[in-house]
């Protein structure tokens, strides 16, 4: 099973990834978290997607695109995977396309997640991420037992750079310009499936899983 998940920055793409991968047993893959991995290991990717991520910029689609077609081809990778972060714009989505039809494959899943921009800057204001793994929280609807603290690795949470503010208006203004077309990209493929994302994180699961099946 091959899903992409779609929605705004905030939205909880990460979280219900996470979810899905675990459920259904294949690879969860967020650009995002391969971009801040590098950025921690200081690699010329992460030098260069550092830049435009503090300015709430795409990485351009030159330093991504042929990173996640690498990913998927990778044996993990035959049963499915869930791309949480990819693709963010209509390039992106034909090079994959492009690259799943060599494969004789296609993507079977396009999930949107739906949170008005009202409750985004909510969301990602009170989102805290793990230096050490990359797990998130969120102050008051996932929050960790010890303040501060994962739950899973021990390590400290952070407000990521880019969720201060004015960053956060920032990326929706490039969601709604870049990304949000991708809503159409796949209804007309026939293979998007929306879902609320404004109630709770369980809920929200719940109503995932009986779009994709048991
Ligand atoms: P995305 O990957 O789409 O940017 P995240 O999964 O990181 O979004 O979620 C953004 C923030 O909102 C996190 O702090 C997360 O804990 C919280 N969150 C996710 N889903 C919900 C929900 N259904 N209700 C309330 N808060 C949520
Ligand atoms: P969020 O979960 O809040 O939507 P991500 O972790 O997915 O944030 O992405 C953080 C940043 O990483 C984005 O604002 C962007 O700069 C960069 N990024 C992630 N995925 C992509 C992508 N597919 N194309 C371009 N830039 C990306
Ligand atoms: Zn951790």
């Amino acid at each position: 099973m091959k899903i992409i998940m779609l929605g705004a920055p905030g939205a909880g793409k990460g979280t219900q990834a996470k979810k899905i991968a675990q459920k259904y047993g294949i690879p969860h893959i967020s650009t995002g978290d391969i971009f801040r991995a590098n950025i921690k290991n200081n690699t010329e990717l992460g030098k260069k997607a550092k830049t435009y991520m503090d300015k709430g910029l795409l990485v351009p689609d030159e330093l991504t695109v042929d990173l996640v077609i690498d990913r998927v081809g990778q044996e993990d990778c035959k049963n499915g995977y869930i791309l949480d972060g990819f693709p963010r714009t209509i390039p992106q989505a034909e090079s994959l396309d492009a690259a799943l039809e060599k494969m004789g494959e296609k993507v079977d899943f396009a999930v949107n997640v739906e949170v008005p921009d009202e409750n985004i800057v909510n969301r990602m204001s009170g989102r805290r991420a793990c230096v050490g793994c990359g797990a998130t929280y969120h102050i008051k609807y996932n929050a960790p037992k010890t303040e501060g603290i994962c739950d899973v690795c021990g390590e400290k949470l952070i407000l990521r750079d880019d969720d201060q503010p004015e960053t956060v208006l920032k990326r929706l203004g490039v969601y709604h310009d870049q990304t949000q077309p991708l809503i159409d990209y796949y209804a007309k493929a026939g293979v998007l499936k929306e879902v609320d994302g404004t109630v709770d994180m369980e809920d929200v699961f719940q109503a995932i899983v009986s779009v994709l099946g048991e």
